[in-house]
């Protein structure tokens, strides 16, 4: 019988951490799983079968769904286009032990990890990554291809522009209403920085208070 076909692009560390959310959440449908991945890897991983993409393509299925789960805001970009090209669906992954708030809306492609707390009023764009423990705080608005890795300290009204990347550990100081925090477009926050003031776009930067690095 051809049954559904989900694939986790990328069977690196991220990968890895998202196949057992995904699996949960298909827990009860008749569907297949595997690691999508284009470098030359095990044939299989953590008991899931691994396939190129041609590999997945050629794969016969009733209906083929993608989670990009690759920490590189870039490559997810670049990924997500050929999976929607060949009209293949963007899945989201959203972990039983994650809360979701009130009038949160988040674009497709989201992997919201175990342990994570999206309070309410908030806005998310494309492809956000919010990796285990992060939360992020009341009327928030954050761009596509965002990246948070485990831990991220998001206070309320902060604005993150795309494609940026919040290091481990680190936490962003609560904007107001009128004044929101502003972290730029592909701003770099390094792990463990306390962010107290504005990042401009492209910027790097670290320490307590953090500073260009
Ligand atoms: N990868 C891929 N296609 C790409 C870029 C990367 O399949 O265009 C794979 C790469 O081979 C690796 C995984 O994605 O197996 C990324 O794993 P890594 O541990 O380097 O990063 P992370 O999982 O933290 O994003």
């Amino acid at each position: 019988m051809i049954r559904p076909l989900y694939g986790i692009y990328g069977a690196g560390g991220c990968g890895r951490g998202v196949m057992p959310l995904l699996r949960q959440q298909l827990a009860g449908e008749r569907a297949d799983l595997v690691f999508i991945n284009d470098g030359a890897v095990a044939p299989q991983i953590n008991g899931q079968p691994v396939l190129g993409w041609e590999a997945f393509l050629a794969v016969e299925s009733e209906r083929k769904s993608v989670a990009i789960a690759i920490a590189n805001s870039v490559i997810r970009q670049n990924i997500e286009r050929s999976v929607l090209d060949r009209g293949i669906g963007i899945v989201d992954v959203l972990s039983a032990h994650a809360t979701i708030m009130d009038d949160v809306v988040i674009g497709p492609g989201s992997i919201i990890s175990p342990f994570v707390t999206i309070t309410s009023n908030i806005r998310i764009g494309r492809s956000f990554h919010c990796n285990i423990s992060s939360y992020v705080e009341h009327d928030c608005i954050i761009g596509d291809y965002v990246t948070f890795a485990p831990g991220v300290r998001c206070n309320g009204n902060v604005h993150i522009g795309d494609h940026a990347y919040v290091g481990s550990g680190a936490i962003i100081k609560q904007g107001t209403a009128a004044s929101p925090l502003r972290i730029g477009e592909r701003a770099v926050i390094g792990m463990g920085a306390v962010v107290t003031k504005d990042v401009p776009a492209g910027a790097t930067v670290i320490g307590n208070p953090a500073r260009p690095m």
